[in-house]
């Protein structure tokens, strides 16, 4: 797309051409996520990633008020003098939590993903990213001056030739839960290929953390994998622990390496003090209240089961789309769904690849069976004469 001034015009109304304009919305929450509203409709969300029901926890906005008089900015980066006791206890929390030696707190996990991949990698060297990796991955990689690899989603054999036909590989990264399928990416396998070609294995878990594992330790958890398995685990604190930030956490040298050398972590303003104390406590009830994992996994099951006609990913994860593989149709299945009160979004490409555009259902263990029940007949309705095969006698017709 060519953006001189001469072309801009041209390139935005080709964008609106194609489907692929992106409107933002004001999304005014209700004091619960569940309910939002917008354009004066009330909505029922199934497009945030508040998982465990947190984002507006009162026991969360209780603490986040306590700790209001800390200051809304911590006033400068960690290496000078933002970083506080607050941020310690909760980079102590979460390294006990993922049962890692140390954990390092960064204000995103973009910056998070930059931070490891150009810590990690550098110019000459390789980075093996999955085909459906999370764009801060591919980021972290481009910005390291790596050579990048893209690799078939979830292809253990791909890997594993990738790294027997050449040397110099340096970081194989892979989200652990993918973003936008739900499914889980082959997390022992990949370690056991990591450590036997000697490259950094990197699992990016902004979406299994909180939501898998017996304790909510995300799919390392789940799959028994310590550090010496996956030396670097990324994870985020904006998605099931409802609040802000993220997370680097590993071995106390490869957290050392971070704070001296990540430039994603030294030249910006660390986290607030307040949301460090605020995700504490989003923390301990993520961890003590595993009902809330139980139930948003079985709110899961049983949209997938009210839809299984429906062209759904395979995944048990509380991300589930369906992918209707078209810009035009999402947009106006969203419409329609929006019609029905429901706040579901589309994704079109090039967050996803071309073909595979989807709505992305996000459930929450704040969500009611009623409202998946009424979800799933409302998606039914909306998706008729926009599903693959209608579409195209539609068109014709
Ligand atoms: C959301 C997300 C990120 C970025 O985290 P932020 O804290 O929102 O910047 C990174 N990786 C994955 C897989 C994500 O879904």
């Amino acid at each position: 797309m060519r953006r001189t001034p001469q072309a801009l015009e041209g390139a935005l109304s080709q964008l609106r051409r194609e489907h692929l304009w992106r409107v933002r919305q004001d999304v005014e929450a209700l004091g619960t996520r569940t309910r939002v509203r917008v354009g004066g409709r009330l909505l029922v969300d199934f497009s945030s990633n508040d998982y465990l029901g947190l984002a507006h926890h009162p026991e969360v906005s209780a603490a986040l008020r306590e700790a209001a008089d800390l200051g809304a900015g911590s006033a400068a980066s960690h290496m000078i003098s933002g970083h506080g006791p607050e941020h310690s206890r909760l980079e102590e929390d979460l390294a006990r939590w993922t049962g890692r030696s140390r954990a390092l707190l960064l204000s995103t996990g973009y910056m998070a993903n930059l931070a490891a991949l150009t810590t990690l990698a550098g110019r000459g060297e390789r980075v093996l990213l999955d085909r459906l990796s999370h764009a801060s991955l591919i980021d972290g990689a481009r910005l390291s001056a790596a050579r990048i690899q893209r690799y078939p989603h979830c292809d253990v054999a791909a890997v594993e030739s990738a790294l027997e036909t050449s040397t110099g590989c340096a970081v194989l990264a892979t989200d652990g839960v993918f973003s936008m399928d739900g499914d889980i990416a082959p997390v022992a396998e990949l370690a056991v290929l990591a450590r036997r070609h000697g490259a950094w294995l990197v699992v990016d878990d902004a979406h299994g953390l909180g939501v898998l594992g017996p304790t909510g330790g995300g799919v390392l958890e789940q799959a028994g994998l310590g550090e010496d398995e996956v030396p670097l685990l990324m994870g985020t604190l904006g998605k099931a622990l409802g609040s802000f930030g993220a997370f680097l956490a590993g071995s106390e040298d490869l957290i050392e390496l971070m704070i001296q050398r990540a430039r994603s972590y030294i030249y910006t303003t660390a986290l607030p003090a307040p949301m460090a104390v605020a995700t504490r406590k989003a923390l301990e009830i993520a961890r003590s209240e595993g009902w809330r994992r139980e139930r948003v996994l079985a709110l899961t099951a049983r949209l997938r089961a009210a839809v299984s006609d429906l062209p759904l990913v395979t995944s048990w994860t509380p991300i589930q789309p369906v992918v209707l593989g078209d810009n035009e149709a999402v947009m106006q299945v969203q419409a329609r769904l929006h019609e029905e009160g429901f706040r579901v979004v589309g994704i079109r490409s090039p967050s996803v690849p071309k073909g595979s555009e989807r709505l992305r259902i996000t459930l929450s263990a704040a969500h009611t069976e009623e409202e998946v029940d009424a979800l799933a007949g409302a998606l039914r309705r909306a998706c008729q004469g926009w599903l693959p095969g209608e579409r195209m006698a539609g068109r014709r017709g």
